[in-house]
């Protein structure tokens, strides 16, 4: 854990947030600033920086980081449809460097994003 990650402060509950998942490898909370109705951010864990940090050996834990994904947008209902997205690097817009998956859904999206 890396004490000045607001992530990994999160995951240790020492920083509050709307946790709707966890186990011993994935916590998914609510995002602090919601860009959609259904908008929850899945982390590992373990302080990765980001998907360029991710290596061989952490294949399994980004296939859970991907079911939560999915399981999450179950249960909120997004039937319709909903977006996994992971902004790799500061040209991405990656603006915390602790990996994460942003779950976004409950309104129509157009493609490519900006
Ligand atoms: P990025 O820009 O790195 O792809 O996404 C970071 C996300 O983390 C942003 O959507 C931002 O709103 C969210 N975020 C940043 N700080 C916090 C926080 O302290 N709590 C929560 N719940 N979300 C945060
Ligand atoms: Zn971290």
């Amino acid at each position: 854990m890396s004490l000045q990650c607001i992530f990994c402060r999160i995951a240790a509950k020492e920083v509050p947030a709307g946790i709707v998942y966890e186990d011993g490898d994935v916590v998914a909370f609510r995002d602090l600033s919601p860009q959609a109705p259904t908008h929850v951010l899945v982390i590992s864990r373990r302080h990765v920086g980001s998907l360029n940090d991710m290596v061989e050996a952490d294949a399994l834990l980004l296939g859970a980081m991907m079911l939560v994904a999915k399981n999450i947008a179950a249960a909120a209902g997004l039937a319709a449809g909903y977006r996994v997205v992971t902004n790799c690097g500061p040209g991405a817009g990656q603006s915390v460097s602790h990996i994460h998956l942003h779950v976004l859904g409950g309104r129509p999206m157009s493609w490519p994003p900006g």
